[in-house]
């Protein structure tokens, strides 16, 4: 080994080992997501591949030397797209790639012991890589109707990573069966030039990629329930506020909901908090199911729910308003051998041309829920004083 490649080899050797580091911190600290520990794997698989590249003269043959080292560089590519299916969901591959990877080393085997072909066995690799992050990169893409920045950053640098393996891929085939030294110290030069630029690019750019994962986790936490899943009040906010932007826009109407369930003191103190919260869990879940697919609908505090109607005037609201009401009180909550019955107040309220944001609509639906709570709860009541509903569900100015 000259020396130019054996300070390459190292380099590659620590690089690898850097990365399995640093991934498998990523997997310790990161909620422990299986992607990070297969690429840490595969990353250690690299480590030792460079490894067995520095201590050649250990192996008793080419072959034997030239069969290990392959067992690792199948060990990074195998794993190294595993965990791009498993951190973008992906259905379209199968869950166990080992079988292609036996298929792949099958042929490493055959053309440097059965049927030696020095430029096959040695593009075999480098033509595998060049597969699989082609098929990575199109999984990072296509895993959201947006990708963000970094996941276009990581596809790239994957891509070009890929095409440089596919030219490497082709130098080591030129060699043809006796290894034509010429392409042979092409192919060592070309990718001893673009493999410490590919891993490490490609290891940097997905590690920013996992970065914005966690950006992306920790948003969704701050805008979430913990406990029922659906919005928070901050994610109200958020979302309220380009419903109310679109009214503005279109002039389509925008109606809201606000509901708190009647007596839920008394659950907690008749059952106990952990009964309170499955409560809470089994009235949202009833929201869910009940939920159009433009409604927004977030716990604004203890046991007080809002929902945003996009496209639902006052009557439209009301009508899904005593709706839901009914539903509430008809399903009741088992707990154990004890039926839970629970109701709920509803107050319901439009957004009009002189609300100059969702609260102001808001604050008018929480006014007609205390409405409601006083006059007796298990009931809707609305914004204006000017209406009821009457019991057919149709809006009736109170003077008639
Ligand atoms: P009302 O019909 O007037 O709404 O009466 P209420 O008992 O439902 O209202 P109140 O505001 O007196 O009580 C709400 C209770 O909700 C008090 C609080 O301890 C409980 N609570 C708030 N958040 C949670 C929670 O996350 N889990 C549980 N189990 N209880 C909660
Ligand atoms: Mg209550
Ligand atoms: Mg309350």
């Amino acid at each position: 080994m000259s020396s130019e490649v054996f300070y390459i080899v190292v380099a590659m050797m620590l690089a690898s080992a850097t990365l399995s580091i640093i991934f498998f911190i990523a997997w310790k600290t990161l909620g422990e997501q299986p992607y990070a520990l297969s690429w840490s794997v595969g990353f250690l698989g690299a480590t030792c591949q460079w490894f067995f590249t520095l201590q050649s003269d250990w192996f008793p043959s080419y072959e034997t030397y030239w069969l290990t080292v392959n067992v690792f560089a199948l060990v990074l590519i195998t794993l190294g797209i595993r965990g791009h299916c498993q951190r973008t969901d992906c259905q379209d591959l199968p869950s166990n790639l080992w079988p292609y990877a036996a298929v792949v080393y099958a042929g490493i085997i055959w053309t440097t012991v059965v049927d030696a072909h020095i430029g096959f066995s040695v593009a075999l690799i480098p033509a595998t890589a060049c597969v699989t992050l082609f098929l990575s990169a199109l999984m990072i893409i296509r895993h959201r109707e947006v990708s963000r920045p970094a996941e276009w950053a990581a596809a790239t640098s994957m891509v070009i990573f890929a095409i440089s393996q596919g030219i490497a891929a082709g130098m080591a085939a030129m060699q043809g069966a006796a290894g034509d030294s010429t392409y042979q110290s092409l192919y060592v030069d070309y990718n001893f030039l673009t493999l410490p630029a590919g891993y490490m690019g490609m290891g940097m750019f997905i590690i920013f990629m996992l970065a914005s994962d966690i950006s992306i986790d920790m948003k969704q936490l701050a805008i979430h329930d913990q406990l029922t899943g659906i919005l928070n009040r901050r994610g109200l906010g958020e979302q309220g506020a380009s419903a109310y932007a679109a009214f503005r826009r279109t002039g389509r109407p925008v109606s809201v909901i606000m509901t708190d369930i009647d007596r839920f003191k008394f659950i907690n103190d008749e059952y106990g908090h952990a009964v309170g919260d499955a409560a809470l869990v089994h009235f949202a879940e009833l929201l869910i199911e009940n939920r159009r697919v433009d409604d927004i609908l977030a716990r604004v505090g203890g046991e007080e729910f809002a929902i945003v109607l996009q496209g639902a005037d006052l009557q439209g609201a009301l009508n899904i308003a005593v709706g839901l009401c009914a539903k509430i009180e008809a399903h009741a909550m088992q707990i154990d051998d004890n039926t839970l019955k629970m109701t709920a107040s509803f107050g319901v309220a439009t957004v009009s041309n002189k609300d100059t944001c969702l609260s102001d609509t808001i604050i008018r639906a929480d006014r007609a829920l205390y409405r409601s709570k006083r006059a007796g709860r298990n009931q809707v009541d609305l914004e204006s004083s000017q209406l009821m509903w009457s019991t057919h569900g149709a809006l009736k100015p109170i003077s008639t």
